[in-house]
């Protein structure tokens, strides 16, 4: 957890596709996990890599308590601890990384990606990791290549995390060469589900889109190629310095709403159908089943959802499609949206379609937040842990937004399921009232 200082809430305009909306900004106390987190999903992805955590005995609690329902016979993940006795000579906590790195690679040969993590113990900002990382590459250049990222809570919540992991990937990623066969024609990037992956990789086929690569692949040989020209999707929109880093290299994005719910991933599909020349209409014309099977599973919660408040606090950026879905698609009233950092570029077409009613804030000042969710009495608040016990305490239903994170839920054959993860705190809610 990482608190910030305060400075005075303050308002600012973005322009959208359907006009300008005002965006409120607020800077305080923050409760929101950091970016160490997202190796919990990432050491998933990437299945030959190895996440080093150079960090404190904090960082390691965090990774075993956060990762700690997960039994692997070979972990993908590890903390190196640094304490402040171990910078007595800086080489030597170089010749002992050096070390530490030397051990594992020697004990998991299998392991042909590493990524050093950074963190924000006094003790590791001293250290370079980016040179470490660079002098360790060079060192197992043979066998190993060794990247580093930021995790630490001071300059990342825990989706940026991924956003640090998947930039520190595309910048290591070979430039292509437009003519080589392995450039994919589109690339998506941000961490989907295995299953996930599978199931859109079918729906751009059925677009006529075969050569999809998907960023991070699942392997360390399986990244894809980015060069001039090469058209991206995002699957996820915390990812602005990947995004950036992707540009740099003259690949293309294409706008779309973010493919959560039946409408954003028709949406999204349908926007890199346009890009490769289909016409719309066509598009939605080839989508149409699979969109009509996802409306349905989704109109079967809209009862218990339909007209419930719903409040939420910045913790992982996906808030806004979020309550575009359950706005648009199951009838809810959202109060309020909260997002640690708002990408107006990459979230406009969100934007556009949540419209202008909603209040939109970015950033965090905990106290305000917790008054104005406190005097709004909403039905559902989708929140962090930290303050998810307090406000259940206090009567208010609540929704991990981490869980929100770790489920997939992109895709139409997930729509039911994201709906249905809103619509299970009020039935639980509810049983419990009956019991009492
Ligand atoms: Fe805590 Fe910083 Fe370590 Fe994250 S990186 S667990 S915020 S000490």
């Amino acid at each position: 957890m990482t608190a910030a200082t305060i400075t005075p809430s303050a308002g600012c305009t973005v322009g959208t596709a359907s006009g300008e909306r005002e965006i409120r900004r607020e800077r305080g106390q923050r409760e929101v996990f950091c970016g160490l987190t997202g190796i919990v999903w990432l050491h998933r992805k990437i299945q030959d890599a190895f996440f080093l955590v150079v960090g404190s005995r904090t960082c390691a609690h965090l990774m075993q308590s956060a990762a700690g329902v997960m039994i692997f016979a070979e972990p993908r993940f590890a903390t190196a601890i640094i304490e402040e006795q171990d910078l007595a000579g800086l080489a030597d906590v170089d010749q002992e990384l050096d070390r530490v790195v030397g051990q594992l690679l020697a004990r998991r040969p299998d392991i042909k990606m590493l990524f050093l993590v950074g963190s924000c113990p006094s003790e590791v900002i001293k250290l370079d990791l980016k040179r470490a990382a660079e002098r360790l590459s060079r060192l197992n250049a043979s066998t190993c290549r060794v990247l580093y990222y930021s995790g630490s809570g001071i300059e990342t919540t825990f989706t940026q995390g991924e956003d640090a992991c998947l930039a520190a990937l595309t910048a290591d990623l070979p430039v292509a060469n437009p003519a080589s066969p392995q450039v994919a024609d589109l690339v998506v990037a941000g961490c989907l589900a295995d299953v996930v992956e599978d199931q859109l990789r079918r729906h751009f086929a059925s677009l006529g889109i075969n050569s999809v690569a998907f960023l991070p692949g699942r392997s360390s040989a399986t990244m894809p190629l980015v060069g001039k020209g090469t058209r991206y999707l995002l699957a996820q929109p915390y990812l602005t310095d990947t995004a950036r880093l992707l540009d740099e290299r003259g690949a293309i994005a294409i706008p779309a709403p973010f493919p959560l719910g039946a409408e954003g991933t028709a949406l999204w599909l349908a926007a890199a159908a346009e890009a490769f020349g289909m016409a719309r209409d066509e598009a939605t014309r080839i989508l149409a089943p699979a969109r009509a099977r996802a409306d349905a599973a989704v109109a079967h919660y809209r009862e218990r959802l339909a007209g419930k408040r719903v409040f939420f606090f910045p913790d992982s950026q996906l808030e806004p499609p979020l309550a575009r879905f359950l706005m648009r698609e199951l009838g809810v009233e959202v109060i309020e949206v909260g997002t640690p950092y708002l990408n107006a570029r990459h979230l406009a077409p969100d934007l556009a379609l949540l419209g202008h009613d909603v209040p939109l804030v970015e950033g965090q000042h905990v106290d305000r937040q917790l008054d104005r969710c406190r005097a709004a009495k909403p039905d559902l608040t989708i929140c962090g842990l930290g303050l998810a016990n307090p406000l259940e305490a206090e009567g208010l239903t609540t929704k991990w937004s981490i869980e929100l994170v770790f489920s997939p839920i992109q895709g139409f054959e997930q729509a039911g399921d994201l709906a249905e993860l809103f619509a299970r705190p009020l039935v639980r809610r509810k049983l419990l009232e009956t019991a009492a």
